[in-house]
């Protein structure tokens, strides 16, 4: 019986974002896929900076950027056409290095996800393939694998194994989680079109037209991609909304079909769910797996793609030293509010497209000088896990930074976790230890001055694991969190 590392089900985006983070640490992992290749046609096609950012970590970004385009932003506008809210995503960089949201097109990420992964010997795929069964004992998981074509069975063992295989996940019926619905539910036609000639008059950025009658969506996706999406009303049949002439009417006040070829014309049910067990013993959910959201604000995949960079990390360390059950609980504990915040207010901004709710769709919406509303976007901390809840940078992202010899410190310390001291605090301790030093410590210092910290700690997953305030603070903290740093 062949055994390994983690064995992965599911190579969307989820799975090979997971896929990739581990096998950069070397581990032998196996990915099984039921499908022949990756699924060819669109849906998700908006990521943010935190995403790019774990994407860089894998080593995708100088290949997939191409692929993608800055996203201006989302307008909501009522009946009458008028905007009554406005969702600017600055053309500038954040934080986290990179521009704070893109569109995309999502079979181009899992291309560049599984080209990337040719490049790690001990990383193999088997497509065609679905899990039978699980088996786990003190230290392995047993699992009996069919192929789907030939029906041929075969038994292989890991030490993890991740259920990343979507929705109707097979590994979360086999943990017994009940997946919790969250209260949104609604049938929606989503048409992705491709323009056969630019249409300047078609707009730059989301478009939310937000009634009762007929609400919709119109994303500018890239290149010559556009994508429509409308909400159905009960007393239509999914035949009716489906057939060429029903859409066309609907598309007429931007398109006639001489303008696009229709690539692509579907219903999903939008909803919201999560999975309340998240991990059994040596099994884990991520992606949609464990949590479904509408695509309101674009961020079911990046929620996946949190998931698997919170847990990478966390398997990494138990392969490398010991499985450790309080680490490990730490998963879901953190990503689960986290989450749960994204799909609350998703169902917010679905409810306001309905027009039947209210602007405050955030907690960040303001009156700008012309009257209207404008809102800013969620950026919602880990939940409990590691690190004191009384520290309260503990849970936020840290600052991408360059240091001096002009890399990132992403880049330079992507697989672990990085002490960062303000100068006070390094005056203060052992000349034994040797620091890193950032490029310009300037922006450091004024990150030090804004958190009201002196040192801090980042976990591999960019997140600030724990800060002090004093030198004194400081021999304490590090303490506590020196066994992450060994
Ligand atoms: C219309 C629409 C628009 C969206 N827009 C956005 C957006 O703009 N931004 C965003 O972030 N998200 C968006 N999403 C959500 C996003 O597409 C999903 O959240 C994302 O695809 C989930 O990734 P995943 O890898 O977890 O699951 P999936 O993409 O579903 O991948 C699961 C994989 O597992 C495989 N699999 C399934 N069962 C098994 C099994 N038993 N054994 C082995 N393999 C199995 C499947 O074949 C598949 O390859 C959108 C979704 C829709 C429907």
């Amino acid at each position: 019986m062949k055994k390994y590392d983690v064995v992965i089900t599911g190579l969307g985006p989820t799975g090979g974002t997971l896929a990739n983070l581990l096998a950069l640490h070397g581990f032998s992992i196996l990915i099984i896929e039921k499908e022949k290749s990756f699924y060819p046609l669109p849906r998700a096609v908006h990521f943010d900076d935190e995403i790019m950012r774990v994407f860089q970590t894998i080593g995708i970004t100088d290949k997939f950027l191409k692929y993608t385009i800055i996203n201006k932003g989302t307008k909501f506008v009522n009946s009458k056409n008028k905007v009554v809210l406005d969702w600017p995503r600055p053309r500038s960089i954040t934080e986290n290095g990179w521009y704070p949201s893109y569109r995309f097109h999502q079979p181009d990420l899992e291309r560049n996800l599984r080209r990337r992964l040719k490049n790690f010997k001990k990383v193999s795929i088997m497509q065609n393939t679905k899990v039978v069964s699980l088996k786990e004992n003190k230290n392995l998981v047993k699992i009996i694998l069919e192929n789907v074509n030939n029906k041929k069975i075969q038994e292989v063992a890991s030490k993890y194994i991740v259920g990343c295989d979507g929705a109707n996940s097979t590994i979360r019926k086999k943990i017994k989680s009940k997946f919790q619905n969250l209260g949104f539910t609604q049938k929606w036609a989503v048409i992705d079109l491709i323009l056969k000639k630019d249409k300047k008059e078609l707009p730059d950025r989301t478009i939310q037209y937000s009634n009762t009658k007929r609400p919709a969506t119109y994303c500018r996706n890239v290149g010559k991609r556009r994508r429509w999406e409308f909400a159905i009303h009960n007393s239509e049949s999914e035949k009716q909304v489906l057939s060429n002439s029903y859409i066309w009417n609907f598309l007429k006040p931007w398109l006639k079909p001489r303008d696009a070829f229709m690539e692509r014309k579907t219903i999903y049910t939008f909803q919201s769910a999560i999975s309340k067990k998240w991990r059994k013993g040596r099994v884990f959910l991520a992606g949609d797996a464990a949590h479904l959201m509408p695509p309101f604000m674009g961020q079911g995949m990046c929620a996946g793609i949190r998931d698997v960079s919170n847990l990478a990390w966390k398997i990494a360390y138990c392969l490398k030293n010991n499985h450790d059950e309080k680490l490990l609980n730490t998963y879901q504990s953190e990503r689960y509010s986290n989450v749960k915040e994204y799909i609350k207010t998703t169902a917010k901004m679905g409810e306001f497209v309905n027009a039947i709710g209210t602007s405050n769709i955030t907690g960040e919406v303001s009156s700008t000088p012309d009257g209207k509303q404008s809102m800013k976007s969620i950026k919602p901390k880990l939940g409990k896990g590691l690190g004191l809840s009384k520290d309260k940078n503990r849970g936020k992202i840290f600052p991408q930074f360059n240091i001096r010899d002009g890399k990132s410190l992403d880049v330079k310390f992507s697989l672990k976790p990085i002490l960062i001291l303000s100068k006070e605090i390094k005056k203060n301790i052992s000349k034994k230890l040797n620091f890193v030093q950032p490029k310009n410590n300037k922006n450091l210092e004024t990150f030090f001055e804004n958190s009201n910290s002196k040192a801090v700690i980042v976990r591999p997953d960019r997140f600030i694991l724990s800060s002090c305030k004093s030198v004194k603070d400081f021999k304490y903290y590090l303490n506590k969190s020196l066994y992450f740093l060994t």
